[in-house]
């Protein structure tokens, strides 16, 4: 037994990730269901590094240094438990077994459950940074026990993207806690594409800006506070023109976005824990408004009245300045939902997540790095139990200095008919957070006169209810 770590699942993940493995000096063992993907893996970059290659499971676990380790980057779902499953008839009580796909929190869950009632280590792991991540750095998201973490830990960090010379990967917490947090990240991920794609839209419309000349907004704008991966790519994907048509290649795309899975699980788990994220959710439906063909041909064939008013833009600058800073603004809050969505299901699971060393993994290697995650890291240095973190003092500062704008940018896209559903919802979700009354005063009312849910009063404490049909007496509930 020569592997330092094993990786069953070869296709573009799993080899990356072997790849990079093997070159940062670990010998790494090799299995994959069918074994052409082993050979053409060995074919092409065998000499990465130190490989053992098995077309038996048997073999491939034989071939492991004992706490045995073994990455699985297969499928998620019932493969990952068919693979989970023919490796316990060959391992032993206290390998570790590292689930890297994307997996649904619950299964890790299930699945941590029932192996370590077995006595072996199960380890789910959140992985982000597509292909290339896998190879030269991902980020990584590590749920699972203290004790794997110590064996597996150094590997990953090592692995793993690094920025300013620290690893962009920590020990998340138990079971379900990498997982849960990669899932989030995601999430985070929809609403920050869908607040760029509003963005780039309002430019668009009320400048009548071309692709190219809004991609040179966003490369001016990844000079500043909103650098990141995306608004890198976004300036380079404006840029790119269709090499058939002559026409922006952003005009050639269908108008449809996909979507895999995690932005919809995100949002089922902040309704199941009651978070408000209404920056991803809104991101997560306006995919799926995209997508909704027969709806949106049977509006535009019911002519549906537009109504606009035509943009007032005197001063093409302050536009710009004012989108970027709605952009800003509204990024924030979606960051904030999300970790405010991060926390509630640490405290729900027990998981006792550090929300500040994932905003500190997620500088590099994954899709929404970014510069202003130092002051996400930051601010819960300040405050591990920070409650809201556009309350923190750099971040209330942000937000509020972007405040006129926003309401600029949000009134002006109603008026005009564009549509800014993240914009618009992070907008309402800054001012329902921020405001002293919410008319949810009379929402409990209404639910107190139909169901005789009874309220809280304002002047003193105790449960109320009202005999709304008899004499309208109050009572006071036990
Ligand atoms: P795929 O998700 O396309 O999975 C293909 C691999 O799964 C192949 O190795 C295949 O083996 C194996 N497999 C499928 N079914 C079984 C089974 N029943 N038993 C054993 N092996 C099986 O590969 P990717 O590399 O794209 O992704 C791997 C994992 O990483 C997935 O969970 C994915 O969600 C996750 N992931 C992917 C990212 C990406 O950017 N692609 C980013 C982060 C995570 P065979 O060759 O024999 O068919």
């Amino acid at each position: 037994a020569v592997a330092d770590i094993g990786v069953t699942g070869l296709a573009v993940m799993g080899s990356n990730l072997a790849r990079n493995l093997a070159r940062n000096g670990y010998t790494v063992a090799l299995h994959n269901r069918s074994w052409s993907k082993t050979a053409a893996l060995l074919e092409a970059h065998g000499s990465d590094g130190e490989f053992v290659a098995s077309e038996s499971v048997a073999d491939f676990v034989a071939s492991l240094k004992r706490p045995r380790t073994v990455l699985i980057m297969v499928k998620a779902g019932a493969a990952t438990d068919a693979v989970i499953e023919e490796l316990t008839q060959h391992l032993e009580p206290g390998d570790i077994i590292v689930d890297g796909g994307n997996a649904h929190f619950p299964d890790t869950i299930r699945r941590e459950k029932d192996l370590s009632a077995r006595g072996f280590h199960f380890v789910g792991t959140g992985v982000s940074g597509g292909e290339e991540g896998a190879l030269n750095g991902p980020a990584i998201m590590p749920g699972g026990t203290r004790e794997a973490y110590d064996t597996l830990g150094p590997m990953l960090e090592k692995i793993s993207a690094h920025v300013d010379g620290v690893p962009c990967c920590t020990y998340i917490g138990p079971d379900g806690a990498g997982h849960y947090v990669k899932m989030v990240h995601n999430g985070i991920e929809y609403a920050d594409m869908q607040l760029i794609a509003e963005a780039y839209d309002l430019l668009r419309t009320a400048l009548g800006l071309s692709a190219a000349e809004i991609g040179e907004i966003f490369a001016d704008w990844n000079t500043g506070d909103l650098e990141s991966y995306l608004i890198e790519i976004t300036a380079t994907v404006l840029a790119h023109t269709d090499a058939e048509t002559g026409k922006a290649f952003v005009d050639v795309v269908a108008d449809q976005a996909e979507q895999k899975g995690t932005g919809r699980w995100t949002v089922q788990s902040a309704l199941d824990l009651g978070v408000p994220i209404t920056g991803i959710a809104e991101a997560t439906f306006a995919r799926a408004l995209s997508g909704s063909v027969p709806q949106r041909e049977a509006a535009r064939a019911a002519d549906l009245a537009a109504a606009t008013a035509g943009w007032d833009v005197p001063d093409r600058d302050a536009f710009i300045e004012d989108v970027r800073r709605a952009l800003y603004a509204s990024k924030v809050v979606a960051y904030s939902q999300g970790f405010d969505q991060i926390a509630a299901a640490s405290a729900e699971h027990g998981w006792d997540v550090d929300r500040g060393a994932c905003a500190r993994i997620w500088r590099g290697g994954c899709i929404i790095r970014a510069r202003f995650l130092n002051r996400i890291t930051e601010a819960y240095e300040r405050d591990a139990n920070l409650p809201l973190l556009i309350a923190d003092e750099y971040f209330a500062s942000a937000v509020s200095n972007g405040v006129e704008s926003w309401r600029r940018v949000v009134s002006q896209a109603a008026l005009n008919g564009v549509p800014v559903p993240a914009f618009a919802s992070s907008l309402a979700y800054y001012d329902g957070v921020r405001a002293e009354h919410l008319p949810a005063a009379l929402i409990q009312a209404q639910r107190d006169f139909f169901g005789a849910h009874t309220y809280h009063r304002v002047d003193k404490d105790g449960v109320f209810h009202t005999e709304w049909s008899a004499d309208r007496s109050e009572t006071q509930q036990s």
